[in-house]
């Protein structure tokens, strides 16, 4: 085997935590959802950032179409029902539209943006994907139903260009949901009013979907959470809920220094230990660790980026 295909090795704490109890894990069980990472350039630079965007940041690299084609036929094969991508913001990638058209010929996309200016200079390009074999569907990130304090994160007039965004998608006929944030503490009702009172001043469908996440924070963030062992996979959750986890069901591929490697989830791109192999089948071999900080999100809260889980 080509040694690039091989995952690499992993530590104690891959399979133990500090108290020496198995480590929870997650068996994947299919493959119905193919992320992909499409670099993370982004033209904002949100402090808040999971992958730690900004504008030329090449932490992980750019995709071309020439990248990703094999993935989408190797995952197709597999019986994938749905190609999503996020960033950075993908349509800094060069290759997007083309992407988004070789995709979107086999399966359903979906697209997490920003929504502000790559997304408004490409609009006209957007529009060829109009009339895709498969649907394509956008999410934009309205952090807050309140312009200062999202303008605050992503920079001023980021939160008039993100409506902008949603507006003119909609109009061309796309499908589009919002990505927002969630305080800890927060009343979802009233935060969820708050958007849907947004939305209907700016004449967009007010029954738009919201999806919420919590801080995930930076990548490479020393952040302390209860350990998940074994036990507490068995205890708090069921074989069905388990099934729900991200890395249960869905895979995401990077391009690390160069090379296309497929790992666990959108949310642990920062730890080499989750790169599950240089192909799709391999990964979907490989059991997932909850060592990662933000796995406990997903154990606690149930977080996902998926829209199908
Ligand atoms: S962050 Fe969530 S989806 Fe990703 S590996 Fe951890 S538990 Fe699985």
């Amino acid at each position: 085997m080509d040694v690039i295909c091989r995952q690499p090795a992993r530590s104690e704490a891959w399979y133990q935590t500090p108290a020496g109890d198995p480590r929870g894990y997650i068996q994947p069980h299919m493959l119905r959802e193919l992320w992909f990472m499409t670099g993370t350039a982004c033209n904002l630079s949100c402090p808040f950032c999971l992958e730690g965007s900004k504008p030329a940041d090449d932490r992980l690299g750019l995709v071309k179409l020439q990248d990703v084609e094999p993935f989408i036929h190797e995952a197709v094969d597999l019986g994938v029902e749905q190609f999503s991508f996020t960033g950075g913001e993908p349509f800094v990638a060069k290759d997007m539209v083309k992407i988004l058209q070789l995709a979107s010929d086999h399966r359903p996309c979906l697209v997490l943006t920003n929504g502000t200016e790559p997304v408004l200079k490409r609009l006209k390009q957007i529009e060829t994907l109009q009339n895709s074999k498969h649907p394509i569907s956008f999410r934009i990130s309205i952090d807050w139903p309140d312009q200062e304090k999202h303008d605050a994160g992503r920079g001023e007039g980021s939160f008039d260009q993100a409506l902008q965004g949603i507006s003119a998608l909609h109009k061309l006929g796309f499908p589009v949901s919002v990505a927002r944030q969630m305080a800890a503490d927060e009343d979802t009702p009233a935060v969820e009013a708050e958007y849907r009172e947004l939305f209907r001043r700016y004449h967009i469908p007010t029954d738009m979907r919201l999806v919420a996440f919590p801080d995930f924070h930076p990548p490479g963030s020393h952040i302390t959470t209860p350990h998940i062992s074994e036990d507490c996979m068995t205890s708090y959750h069921t074989a069905e809920s388990r099934g729900h986890f991200m890395c249960a069901f869905s895979k995401m591929v990077v391009k690390s220094e160069g090379k296309m490697r497929v790992y666990a989830c959108t949310l642990v791109d920062d730890d080499p230990e989750y790169d599950l192999g240089g192909t799709l089948r391999e990964s979907m071999e490989a059991r997932v660790s909850m060592k990662h900080h933000r796995c406990f999100s997903c154990f606690s809260l149930g977080s996902s980026c998926s829209e199908i889980g």
